[in-house]
């Protein structure tokens, strides 16, 4: 009420050129003078572009027509009036109506002019167009609504405020979802509680929000912890809130669970490194030929990779112990495999079990390998036992043809001479007796033992270098006749027929006293094995060759003895029946085939025996090149 300005009359204020001037400078707002009736005086630019009259539209009208008809009906205008009358001034917001008829928002200040006397002479009007500003207060308003849904709607993330303090001042569904707290029980309250108990004693929460008023922000990933006390891995951003003068009036907190991702991240670095540990087994496996090696080193693997307290793997059969997960170790033996499971305890997921399930290949894969170079190992022994067998059993045979051979050389010569002391004493008493009986005897003993001691030098002679054969040209069918007719006295001694069948002649280059050992062997055989029965003798000849044929009818041989009979020191007939050292068929083969010729027997036990010698006419060219000059004989 004081400061109303005091005029006499509103004549004079509105010539005042002064005042004109400043009222008509100001656009912005609509200045203009009323009576105390509230008709219009005056009217500036102003008032012309905020109204939309002329100054000859409305100096003289009533202010009323700025109204609302809402407003004019319950005498708003004149409430104003008075007030300012009553005041001094009055002001308010609130719509008001253009010469168009369109509507405004509008701050109205009327001010009082009060005569010398203290009465009211007339009102200064100022009006200022405030739609845009109302305009933009609610778009402001509206937006900050948005906002504020939206960031209450927001549910991957927790965005809540902080008051400089750290202490929780608003709360989103994404944080209710995230966090578990419901807005009531949590604001108020210290950020603190989100983070783990072991972060309390380094004041974690205070240091982050300490950078983050100084810095502006901060960002981490870390452990947080859950209404239930469940931990979750987040991605925290804390940023500073400051008003316009610079001063912190709080934070916003936007957190996000970044468990799965970070789940994900981890499982690949795990599989990655259990690719490689596995890949490390497997290396040691090749490397390590003690099975119970790498059974070891697979179960450190496991345990270690794991994390698991107690892995075993189980033999074949062995039952699986309670509260064990086992994966079958599928070795491809040839008997059952040493190892059936692998077992662990502690309840291992789906991709624990794959890598156990490979562990357990790798095992079956080791069990395959040392199975096999058990085989191999096995082998081996069996094959250097066979051998030390045949080498043990070559050197008997060695050391029995080298005492053949020493026995034969020494006893040879003093039998010679046991001959001649003979012979000579034979010729001395024939000349005195007639019937020299003993000394027969004597003679025919010392002549098989002499015959004995030439075999036995021939099968050293076969050992050592072979026989030499001293070959010439002669006829093999007058040999065999000289042969048989030799055999005449003892065939009939022994009851037997001798039947010769013979072409004549049969001439080829032989060695003549080899050969005539061979007849001789194969005839006394089959007198010797065929007495009391007739035995044939056939000779038959081509142009390349002569085939000798002995048939006997006595003891025959059994199948299975034939072939090992001309083998040394092999004998058929049973010790007591018959005497014989095994060597006359042995010697006999090694004449004919040093011929070239063939030795082959057919029999039948109890039928007889047909013994076939066969002989080219010449000797075999390799025979002959390497033979020595005739007589060289040992
Ligand atoms: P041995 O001096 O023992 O007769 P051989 O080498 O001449 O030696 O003969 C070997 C074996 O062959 C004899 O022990 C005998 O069992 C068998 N044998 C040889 N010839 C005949 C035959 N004509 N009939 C039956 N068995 C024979």
């Amino acid at each position: 009420m004081d400061s109303a300005p005091v005029i006499e009359d509103l004549q004079p204020l509105l010539a005042s050129p002064e005042l004109r001037v400043v009222v008509d400078s100001v656009r912005d707002y609509a200045i203009f003078l009323l009576d105390i009736n509230g008709t219009v005086l005056s009217w500036n630019p102003g008032a012309q572009r905020i109204k939309g009259y002329a100054p000859q539209e409305i100096i003289g009208q009533s202010f009323t027509r700025f109204y609302t008809p809402e407003d004019r009906a319950r005498g708003r205008p004149f409430e104003l009036l008075a007030e300012a009358v009553r005041e001094g001034r009055s002001e308010e917001e609130g719509w008001r109506v253009r010469n168009d008829g369109t509507r405004f928002w509008a701050d109205v200040v009327i001010s009082a002019i009060r005569g010398s006397g203290g009465q009211v002479r007339g009102f200064v009007k100022v009006t200022r167009d405030l739609t845009d500003r109302l305009r933009a207060e609610e778009q402001l308003r509206q937006g900050e609504e948005r906002l504020r849904l939206m960031i209450g709607s927001v549910r991957e993330y927790a965005i809540f405020m902080l008051d400089p303090q750290g202490r929780v001042a608003t709360w989103n569904a994404g944080a209710a979802a995230l966090k578990g707290y419901e807005a009531s029980e949590i604001i108020g309250q210290h950020i603190s509680r989100f983070y783990r108990p072991e972060d309390l004693p380094a004041q974690k929460a205070e240091r982050e929000l300490g950078i983050a008023a100084e810095t502006g922000r901060f960002e981490e990933e870390a452990w947080r912890v859950r209404k239930d006390g469940s931990r979750f891995w987040a991605n925290v951003v804390l940023s500073a809130v400051r008003n316009a003068s610079g001063e912190l009036i709080g934070f916003t907190k936007v957190t996000r669970d970044m468990t799965d991702r970070m789940r994900a991240d981890e499982q690949i670095r795990e599989r990655a490194r259990q690719q490689s540990l596995l890949a490390d087994l497997g290396l040691h496996a090749l490397r390590t030929p003690e099975l119970p090696k790498v059974i070891e080193e697979a179960v450190r693997t496991v345990r270690q990779t794991l994390e698991l307290d107690e892995v075993r793997v189980l033999r074949a059969g062995e039952e699986k112990p309670p509260g064990a997960t086992s994966v079958s170790i599928h070795a491809s033996t040839v008997g059952a495999p040493p190892y059936g499971e692998l077992a662990v305890w502690g309840a291992p997921g789906s991709r624990e079990l794959g890598f156990l399930q490979a562990v357990a290949n790798v095992i079956a894969a080791a069990v395959g390998r040392a199975q096999v170079e058990d085989q191999l190992r096995s082998a081996e022994r069996k094959a250097v036992e066979e051998r030390e067998k045949t080498g043990r059993a070559n050197e008997a045979l060695r050391e029995r043809d080298e005492f053949i051979s020493v026995a034969a050389h020494e006893l040879r010569t003093p039998v010679t001479a046991l001959t001649l002391k003979l012979q000579s004493l034979e010729r001395a008493v024939n000349i005195r007796e007639a019937k020299p009986g003993r000394l027969e005897g004597a003679i025919r003993q010392t002549d098989r033992l002499a015959r004995l001691i030439d075999r036995l030098l021939d099968v050293s002679h076969i050992a050592q270098q072979g026989l030499r054969m001293s070959r010439e040209k002669f006829d093999l069918a007058a040999l065999v006749r000289q042969v048989v007719d030799d055999f005449r006295d003892p065939a009939a001694q022994a009851g037997t027929a001798l039947e010769l069948e013979i072409d004549e002649p049969v001439e080829g280059v032989w060695d003549r006293l080899r050969i005539e050992q061979v007849l001789v062997n194969i005839l006394s055989n089959a007198l010797k094995y065929g007495a009391g029965k007739p035995v044939s003798l056939r000779v038959e000849s081509d142009p390349d060759g002569v085939r000798v044929t002995v048939a006997d009818r006595g003891i025959g041989i059994a199948a299975g003895d034939a072939g090992r009979l001309f083998g040394k020191f092999q004998r058929a007939a049973s010790i007591r029946h018959y005497g014989g050292m095994g060597l006359g068929l042995y010697i006999t083969r090694h004449i004919v085939e040093a011929h070239g010729g063939t030795i082959t027997v057919e029999s039948e036990q109890g039928q007889g025996s047909t013994f076939v010698v066969e002989l080219p006419r010449f000797p075999p060219a390799e025979a002959a090149a390497g033979e020595p000059a005739e007589g060289a004989r040992a």
